[in-house]
């Protein structure tokens, strides 16, 4: 008995169909790949890419399969290879692009090492990492396989689909130790002429951040969380981006509770802790974060997470225009 995994599949370029039949077609003849349902083929705008690209068409495959995942990654690419696939610029034109968007319930992270000249290199991550946030990936997945788990969220397919048509669009920057450029909300704001909280809950982001601050008594906590829960009152959001604006936060509510919690003495917080919860079932929820990666160790909820590591403003702001970009149809 195999794994169940699903592959997302894309082309842009020469007869788009005929390579995704062809690349089913390849699938299912490869020793130790079982095809058990294909998704009907979508043509959606490409995404993040270079501009003045054709129109893409995706789809989604579930498979069962005997392979090791990165022997599975490397079927997929002899497959890509046989369709003509060349690479070229990050997110650029192909015939064929075969992704390994979930593997069971494995978690996997290869990062490639060693020098180019090496061997075969080997880069996998498992779920895809951008799986939460593609419509395009995630449109044809749920028609195949809506209760499909992402392991990282535990949240299905069909869930994680949902999410993106929840509104408001909503990115909190999650950056406790202040490890992103302090440039990126203002950028983000402005490339995608997003609303923003500006009183109270912002003064208080402005202040909070930073190790080693967590001195703030009880009544200042509880104070702040019901700053919060004026701020981010889906009734003002929902109100004032009928127009389908995005929403962006320089804080994240998670992580206020989070180092309140650790601040607090034993006695104050549990009862803080039921306040944070009555508070989040009241607010507005991100369809996605974006953190810094240290800052997401102790994050294992529901909410998408789009990890910015120590790079450059301008680059952490095309990557989070990208994501935003997926999530929305053509
Ligand atoms: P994206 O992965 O954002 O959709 P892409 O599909 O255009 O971008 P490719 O050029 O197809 O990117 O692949 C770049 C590298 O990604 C490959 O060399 C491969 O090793 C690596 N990779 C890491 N994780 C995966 C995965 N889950 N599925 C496919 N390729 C992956
Ligand atoms: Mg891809
Ligand atoms: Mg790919």
């Amino acid at each position: 008995m195999g794994a169940a995994a699903f592959i997302g599949l894309g082309s842009n370029m020469g007869d788009r169909k005929a390579h995704l039949d062809s690349a089913l077609d390849a699938l299912d003849a490869t020793p130790g790949i079982a095809l058990f349902a294909a998704s009907s083929y979508h043509e959606t705008r490409p995404v993040g890419g270079a501009p003045g690209q054709g129109l893409f068409l995706n789809a989604a495959a579930a498979i069962e399969t005997s392979l090791a995942p990165v022997e599975l990654l490397a079927a997929l690419q002899a497959i890509e290879r046989a369709e003509g696939r060349t690479r070229s610029d990050r997110w650029g034109e192909r015939t064929l692009d075969l992704d390994l968007l979930l593997f069971s319930d494995h978690r996997i992270r290869i990062v490639a090492s060693g020098p180019p000249a090496a061997t075969e290199v080997v880069h996998l991550e498992v779920p895809h990492p951008w799986l939460p946030f593609r419509r395009f990936v995630l449109a044809p997945l749920a028609e195949i396989a809506p209760d499909a788990i992402d392991p990282i969220t535990g949240r299905s397919v069909a869930s994680l689909f949902a999410n993106l048509d929840r509104r408001p669009s909503y990115v909190a920057i999650c950056d406790p130790f202040n490890r992103i450029e302090c440039d990126v909300e203002a950028m983000l704001v402005t490339a995608l002429n997003a609303a923003r909280c500006s009183g109270r809950t912002e003064r208080f982001a402005a202040k909070f951040p930073g190790a080693g601050r967590y001195s703030e008594a009880a009544s200042a906590f509880l104070n702040s969380l019901e700053d919060i829960r004026t701020e981010l009152d889906p009734a003002t959001w929902t109100r004032d981006l009928a127009d389908d604006r995005w929403l962006v936060t320089s804080f994240w509510f998670d992580e206020f509770v989070y180092f309140a919690e650790k601040a607090l003495t034993d006695a104050d917080r549990d009862h803080f802790h039921e306040a944070a919860e009555a508070v989040r079932c009241t607010i507005v929820t991100p369809t996605f974060v974006v953190a810094e990666p240290s800052a997401v160790s102790f994050y294992t909820g529901e909410v998408p997470i789009l990890p910015v590591a120590t790079e450059a403003s301008r680059d952490v702001v095309s990557k989070v225009l990208a994501a935003c970009a997926a999530t929305r149809a053509g």
